[in-house]
Parts: C-alpha cells; sequence; structure tokens
C-alpha cells in the first residue's frame, strides 16, 4: 500500500543546501556564515536562568522582546514582529501578502530560502539575475513587478555575494515600487557593513509604509542556534506577520538570550569589527594574488567561478579541513572566522597572507 502523495511542488523545491557540520575541533566551519565566538558569558547566564522556567510556554506576546527592540531602532512596539529566524519571518511574511499564484521578485543569486519558501506557498517566484558587478540589478527588478506581484526581496548586504545596495539606489528603488508591493529588505549581515548597530533600512519605513525590514540574531549577535529574528514594519505590516507566526515558535530561551545580547552591543561591535577587519585583509590578500572578487560588506567573502573550479577549489579546502559553501553554476563563498582560521584558508588557497 502506498503512503499518501504530498503536494507536487514538494518535488520541484531547490534543496537548501546547510553547511556540513563536523564534530572534530579541527575542522573549520566556514560553510553557514555563522559567528565564530560564542555567546557572550553574560548571554550563556541569561539563558541558563531561563533553562529553569522550560516546563512553561513562552510569552506568545513577546512585549518585553519587542519593546527592547523598538527602543533600539527609535520604533513602537506594534512595528515590531519576532519570528523563529529570519527564515521564519520570511514564511510568515510571504502567508501573509501571497495568495497561490501571487508573485515575489528577488535577485538571483541570493539568499537560497527565498525561491523554496515561495513555491511551498504557491507561490510564483521571480528570480532577477545579478549585475555582472555582483551587484542587484535594481532597474531589472523594477521592470519585473507585474500586477501580480506582491513582495519584492532585497538582500542587502547579499548572501552570498556580500555586495551592500547603496542606501540612495535603495531608497530610490522603494519610492518607484508601487505602494501596495511590500519591499523586504532582509539585513541579515548589515551589522558587519561598518562594524556595529546601525539603522539600516528602518528609517525608510516612516515615509514608506511599504518597507519592511529583516534582521536576525543569527549572525552578528551569534545566536544562530537559539532560532530569533524580527521584523520592523508598518504596525499594519507587523500585525499581518504575527498573525501568520506559528504559535509559541520563539521560545523564551531565544527571547532573554536577545534582549541581553543587545544590551551587549558595544562588546559585540568590538567581535563584529575584528571579522569586518579580517575580511577587508583576505579580500585584499585574493586580490594581490590575482583572484577577483568584489568587496564584500558582510561576514563572508565570494569567489565565482566556473563548476569545474568550483569543485576542485572545494575538494582542496576540504582536504585542508575546511568546510565552505560551493554554489552549483556559481561560486563558493567562504566564511571568515579568526585570523588564524583566515590564514589556514589563504594557506589552503595558495595565497600569501
Ligand atoms: C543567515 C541568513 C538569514 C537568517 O537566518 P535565520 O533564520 O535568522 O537564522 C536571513 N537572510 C539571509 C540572507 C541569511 O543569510
Amino acid at each position: 500500500m502506498a503512503a499518501p502523495t504530498p503536494r507536487s511542488v514538494l518535488a520541484t523545491l531547490p534543496r537548501y543546501v546547510a553547511g556540513r557540520r563536523a564534530d572534530e575541533a579541527s575542522i573549520a566551519r566556514l560553510a553557514s556564515n555563522e559567528s565564530h565566538h560564542a555567546p557572550l558569558p553574560s548571554v550563556v547566564e541569561a539563558i541558563a536562568t531561563a533553562a529553569a522556567e522550560a516546563h512553561r510556554y513562552p510569552d506568545i506576546a513577546a512585549t518585553d522582546t519587542r519593546a527592547r527592540i523598538a527602543a533600539t531602532f527609535g520604533v513602537t512596539v506594534d512595528q515590531v514582529a519576532l519570528g523563529p529566524g529570519s527564515v521564519g519571518l520570511l514564511q510568515q511574511l510571504i502567508s501573509a501578502f501571497c495568495d497561490p499564484g501571487d508573485e515575489v521578485v528577488f535577485a538571483w543569486r541570493s539568499f537560497e530560502a527565498y525561491p523554496i519558501l515561495c513555491r511551498i506557498a504557491g507561490a510564483v517566484d521571480v528570480a532577477v539575475p545579478l549585475r555582472a558587478d555582483e551587484s542587484h540589478d535594481l532597474d531589472a527588478m523594477r521592470a519585473a513587478i507585474t500586477d501580480r506581484t506582491r513582495v519584492v526581496l532585497l538582500c542587502t548586504p547579499n548572501n552570498p555575494t556580500g555586495v551592500a545596495i547603496p542606501p540612495a539606489e535603495l531608497e530610490a528603488f522603494v519610492a518607484a515600487v508601487p505602494s501596495d508591493v511590500l519591499v523586504v529588505v532582509d539585513e541579515a549581515y548589515v551589522e558587519y557593513e561598518h562594524g556595529g548597530m546601525t539603522l539600516g533600512t528602518v528609517p525608510l519605513i516612516a515615509a514608506h509604509p511599504h518597507v519592511c525590514v529583516l534582521r536576525t540574531f543569527s549572525k552578528a549577535h551569534g545566536l544562530a542556534g537559539l532560532r530569533i529574528g524580527y521584523a520592523i514594519a508598518a504596525p499594519e505590516v507587523a500585525e499581518a506577520l504575527r498573525s501568520t507566526a506559528l504559535p509559541f515558535a520563539v521560545t523564551d530561551l531565544a527571547q532573554v538570550a536577545a534582549v541581553r545580547s543587545l544590551e551587549c552591543a558595544a562588546e559585540l561591535a568590538v567581535r563584529v569589527k575584528e571579522v569586518a577587519a579580517e575580511r577587508d585583509r583576505m579580500v585584499e590578500a585574493l586580490r594581490s594574488a590575482r583572484w577577483t572578487l568584489p568587496h564584500s560588506d558582510a561576514n563572508f567573502v565570494w569567489l565565482r567561478m566556473p563548476d569545474q573550479d568550483r569543485e576542485r577549489l572545494v575538494d582542496r579546502l576540504d582536504e585542508a579541513g575546511i568546510l565552505v559553501r560551493g554554489y552549483a553554476g556559481d561560486g563558493v563563498r567562504i566564511t571568515i572566522a579568526d585570523r588564524a582560521t583566515n590564514d589556514r584558508v589563504l594557506a589552503a588557497l595558495g595565497v600569501a597572507p
């Protein structure tokens, strides 16, 4: 007897390729853009304290956490929605705004979760190629908007290329997009742009209520394992995101860690600045060795190359105990870690530090 058949769209989904896990300490895990730093001690302490209450459901309204985020950005509590990572928020967002057949426009190559989440929801993913310099082709994205477009996703700095959208270009784009189309700005790596807490695109929301900013605690804050991200948007948009949330998806452990982490912004900024400096050093070293790569504003570098070269490079690094992320048809992304690990990468690539 056969088991029930799931929806046919599932067979068409690109697979989300997670960075491989490795238990040996000597293996460098540079495939998922995680922070190489463990959470700050005071954050771990807050998690441990909250663990004693794990028999209780979390605070579903998450008012304290949202208030803390709102204060950081100078917005109101009703403008903040939480999700289990910003991937969770993206799913909430697509189910809040897209009926089957509605279109979602994004650049490609960009974050691999975008087409997967669109298709699961029955929405149509419209991928607009990046320009030759790896930047978003905002004119082409604007031209790709149709009557069926409900959402445009901008990833800045872009994963996996590291290229950010200049703020003036982003604002002009937002102003040119019809106000009934939601422009979602995925700022997962924004802290690395200038090495610290930054307001990013949030200030645009006041004049442009069709802008929604997504942030995460998974990267600069080093809390990827706890699953917490947030959206900042107009109150109506944030309310819609809360309506489509899986109940209790964001645990109290994640919430207390996030709040504590925001309170440690200065300490975190030191780490973020270090990573940004290491990133710039890596880009320089690779360019000196005649690699061609864009300036990265994130915690990784991007090497575009043909598939044959990509396979060889990933294998070479693998043999050196370094896990990186290869993308079929596009290239290789390498997460920045501490100086010694980054030097191992350079050595494996035959590049002088
Ligand atoms: C890592 C990442 C996220 C965040 O994922 P979480 O679900 O918050 O862990 C979101 N967008 C992009 C582009 C990313 O690279």
